[in-house]
């Protein structure tokens, strides 16, 4: 038995003081891995390529390196970080926020669509230093020139895979191309495609490529299970599943909008605490939802994949497919959710008749057997 390597420390990372504190009372004991392989070369000035699973602590990882770089009495932006959604806006912005709390004088602004561009303006007038945004949106602020990119040291691609899928590639592009040739860029990403390697190519320089991936896609703490189920029976059995596991917190995924809605309304006449997340609900809807959510008011949210991205919630218990996602990647994204920060979570899906080929494919991709369940009580259902 070889002894175990001693852990890193946050201290052993050359942080100052106050982002030491900040984790500190943020409850992180020690680096994750990524944070551990990304952050030195990051402080060293390099540009990098991170790529980790989601809820391995990406955020911070790119989060501190940026803090450090801030010179507070410049009142300019100075780091950039592009997010594929608004949600994921506002939780690196809360996050950096923590992680710089007690590093006076810094200012970090969300700026996305959907929330007021004025009082976005305003903000960026009194002058801020970290800006969190949206593609869309940073580039509607540099073409009303309320954002000026001129004095950017540092700019951060976060879930760069995700941001390519929406769509936002030309926005990137456009981005990038109007800024600072001087200046280091950061790529994180859960997984790595050509896509993603011709913008490494073009933008970054030299970059120092930081992998922390298991075998599986998939991580371990997650329990994987799966149910045949008519589709008719799913509400029934996503119930009975809630109630024999005491399920808590809980996160389920459908394919489409008008799905969402539907089983929000059954789970609700059944008693449940639930609440729909998606594209068609109003910002300050989706913020209030996503809110009582983490508050632990509605312990069900119900959302289609491109509202949930990134979302990060402590302790979900469980998600579940209640369809099964038509893209392998998804299935990967949506159980990520859950057995974060190294805490253990359950995955179920409901695979229905046709979607049985579709629920082998992802197991072929992930390359994990997904165990079949039996289903609680009343055989009949099946
Ligand atoms: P990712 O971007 O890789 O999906 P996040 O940055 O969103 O992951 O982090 C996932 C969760 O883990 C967050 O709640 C975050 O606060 C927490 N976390 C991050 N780093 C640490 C750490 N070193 N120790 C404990 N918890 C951490
Ligand atoms: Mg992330």
């Amino acid at each position: 038995n070889k002894p175990a390597t001693p852990q890193r420390t946050f201290a052993d990372l050359n942080l100052s003081d106050d982002i030491l504190q900040a984790v500190t009372e943020m409850g992180f004991e020690h680096p994750s891995p990524i944070q551990a392989e990304a952050i030195p070369p990051i402080l060293a000035g390099r540009d990098v390529i991170g790529q980790a699973q989601t809820g391995t602590g990406k955020t911070a990882a790119f989060g501190i390196p940026a803090i450090e770089m801030i010179d507070v009495a410049e009142r300019h932006p100075q780091v950039l970080v592009l997010c594929p959604t608004r949600e994921l806006a506002l939780q690196v912005a809360d996050e950096v926020r923590k992680i710089s709390k007690f590093k006076r004088g810094i200012r970090v602004e969300a700026i996305y669509g959907g929330d007021s561009i004025d009082r976005q303006i305003k903000s960026l007038k009194t002058g801020v230093h970290i800006v969190i945004g949206t593609p869309g949106r940073v580039m509607d602020h540099m073409e009303r020139r309320t954002l000026k990119l001129e004095n950017i040291k540092m700019m951060i691609l976060d879930e760069a895979d995700e941001m390519l899928d929406m769509g936002f590639r030309d926005d990137i592009e456009g981005i990038l191309e109007d800024m600072p040739e001087e200046r280091q860029t950061i790529l994180f990403s859960a997984t790595m495609s050509k896509p993603i390697m011709a913008i490494t190519q073009r933008f970054q320089k030299d970059p120092v490529l930081v992998k922390v991936v298991k075998n599986e896609l998939t991580n371990q703490n997650i329990e994987q299970v799966y149910f045949e189920v008519k589709p008719k029976a799913k509400v029934e059995v996503m119930c009975r599943l809630i109630d024999t596991y005491d399920l808590k917190l809980l996160l389920v995924f459908c394919n489409q909008k008008k799905r969402v809605d539907e089983i929000v309304e059954d789970l609700q006449v059944r008693g449940y605490q639930a609440e729909g997340l998606h594209g068609d609900l109003r910002q300050a809807q989706r913020n209030n939802v996503m809110s009582k959510f983490r508050s632990g008011v509605t312990n069900i949210l119900v959302a289609t994949d491109v509202a949930a991205r990134g979302i990060d919630v402590d302790n979900v218990d469980a998600v579940i497919n209640y369809d099964i996602p038509l893209d392998e990647e998804y299935y990967v994204h949506r159980i990520g959710r859950t057995g974060r920060a190294g805490k253990s979570g359950k995955a179920f899906s409901l695979v229905g008749r046709d979607e049985k080929y579709r629920f082998r494919e992802i197991q072929n991709y992930t390359k994990v057997r997904v165990e079949k369940g039996v289903i609680p009580s009343f055989e009949d259902i099946v």
